[in-house]
């Protein structure tokens, strides 16, 4: 019989702690929604207890997204754990997940404690969080460094105090496949009660074997795997989902366990949770990098046309990564429009989908096709924005080899035009100034991409930035067929939202 694996993604708790990744309250509900389309088994939603965004965060989450277990993080102190009792009390079906580390660094230089003293904290806490709830998940922190007979009798006692799922942890990305797999099948040979329950994994990517741990520890016996979308984490980030779980189906006979990801929905997750976060993709990451598909060389093309088998382990259909045979153009209503959008798998209010309606035809009027690529820049930058404190009216610009760049440009403020003109070093640093004068302040970027999001001279340009504001990270798109003009409209994406917190 094949067993089956949950999946428990982190995205909004792990993923959401790397540098820049930042997600507002709408844009963590957009994620979330996506996430049960995915069907993932658990959302661990945040962490409840870290500021009062991710309280309402979480509880909103919790209120609003049906199918998979919402799940809040908290230390193992009554505190945090009356916090993610509270925040997660809404949802269909609750879960609280609690942690102490477990590892003699951790313990004696991090807590200061004896291990007698975590292993009683452990067990009262896990006691406390089912007083609030009957679903809780313990995690030894740190489990990758800690001493077997320690976690044996930590996992035995937290089990006796009601955890339903025992996650071990590689907090630091330390350990490898064979020393994993065998640390799994140790717990269960040595704490048989774990069988009823369920043995969750938690790999960091610091040696880039996130994956393959993951994938160890569920040949090892392991029935729940955390990972988050495309991988995003703190450092070199968590075990990716998409190739887990493509892993998984991929070597099925190899493997014989099932999850219940709807895998058409990778694609359109992955595109999502990048253009949220401003975390781009590499080309060539496993499933879902650009690249990851395109097969270039001749001899390849050839085995492939013949014959998908030759050099294609997965479909792109079966990530749903399929070019749409509606293409839409200028000539496309606000019907089509909207259609398209749901086909995609975007739902928006009446207002959003007004303005994205009106970007579209801009865009159509510049460039024939409009494509689901091309779809998802104006989506990614039309519905997920702050409050438009500024607007670009208009904009000139100068450049070239022979003449001093200069940006000339009109900015809508609270519905009065106010124009101001710089040069720079280029068009778009020309551009960027004028804005700083019109808005008053220099927030420091710290990163700027553009990308030609499909092939072709009038492609349309997407251009993603990260600016710096006292420690917090603020990100903006803009897209356009003009690379000046997507330039200056995620730079207003980014003040814009750092300008309403
Ligand atoms: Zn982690």
């Amino acid at each position: 019989m094949t067993r089956k694996i949950k999946i428990f993604d982190t995205t909004l708790r792990d993923g959401e702690q790397c540098p820049g990744a930042s997600l507002n309250i709408e844009e963590k509900l957009e994620i979330a929604k996506q996430l049960a389309r995915l069907n993932v088994d658990i959302i661990e939603a945040g962490f409840a207890i870290a500021s009062p965004g991710d309280f309402e965060s979480v509880k909103q989450i919790a209120e609003k997204i049906k199918g998979p277990v919402i799940c809040s993080l908290a230390r193992a102190k009554k505190e945090d754990i009356k916090h993610a009792a509270e925040a997660v009390k809404p949802a269909e079906k609750s879960r609280i997940h609690t942690f102490i580390g477990t590892s003699p660094i951790h313990m004696e230089k991090k807590l200061r404690m004896t291990p007698d003293e975590v292993l009683k904290t452990a067990v009262e806490m896990v006691k406390y969080a089912k007083s609030f709830c009957p679903d809780i998940e313990f995690s030894p922190e740190d489990a990758g460094r800690s001493e077997k007979e320690f976690l044996y009798k930590i996992i035995r006692a937290v089990i006796e105090a009601g955890a339903k799922t025992i996650n071990v942890p590689d907090t630091v990305g330390y350990t490898t496949p064979w020393e994993f797999g065998e640390l799994i099948e140790d717990i269960i040979k040595n704490v048989p009660e774990i069988k009823n329950i369920d043995l969750s994994v938690h790999c960091h990517n610091d040696l880039g074997l996130a994956v393959a741990n993951s994938l160890a520890a569920v040949r090892a016996g392991a029935t729940q795997v955390e990972c988050t979308i495309n991988g995003i984490g703190e450092r070199a980030g968590n075990a990716s989902l998409e190739e887990i779980v493509m892993g998984l189906k991929t070597r099925k006979p190899f493997f014989n366990v099932d999850t219940s990801i709807k895998t058409e929905e990778i694609h359109k997750t992955s595109r999502l949770v990048s253009n949220l976060t401003g975390m781009l993709v590499q080309p060539n990451k496993a499933v879902v990098g650009a690249n990851a598909f395109a097969h270039e060389a001749g001899i390849h093309q050839a085995g492939v046309m013949r014959a998908r088998e030759t050099y294609e382990i997965m479909t792109p259909e079966s990530i749903g990564l399929t070019e749409s045979k509606l293409v839409l153009g200028k000539h496309s209503g606000r019907n089509a429009f909207e259609k398209k959008l749901n086909d995609m798998g975007y739902t928006m209010e009446k207002e959003n989908l007004e303005k994205a309606f009106q970007s579209f035809k801009r865009i159509a009027d510049l460039k024939k096709e409009v494509t689901d690529r091309d779809l998802e820049a104006i989506v990614a930058e039309e519905i997920y924005v702050a409050e438009e404190t500024y607007t670009l009216d208009k904009i000139e610009i100068k450049s070239g080899t022979k003449v001093k760049p200069s940006a000339k440009l009109t900015l809508i403020v609270k519905g009065k035009k106010k124009e101001a003109k710089e040069s720079g070093s280029g068009p778009v640093d020309a551009a960027y100034k004028a804005v700083q004068k019109i808005v008053g302040q220099r927030p420091k970027l710290v990163d700027y991409t553009i990308q030609a999001i499909t092939g072709g001279t009038d492609a349309l340009g997407e251009v993603t930035v990260r600016i710096k504001k006292d420690d917090r990270i603020f990100t903006g798109h803009g897209a356009h067929t003009d690379i000046i003009v997507a330039s200056v409209k995620a730079y207003l994406a980014a003040i814009n939202r750092m300008v309403s917190v």
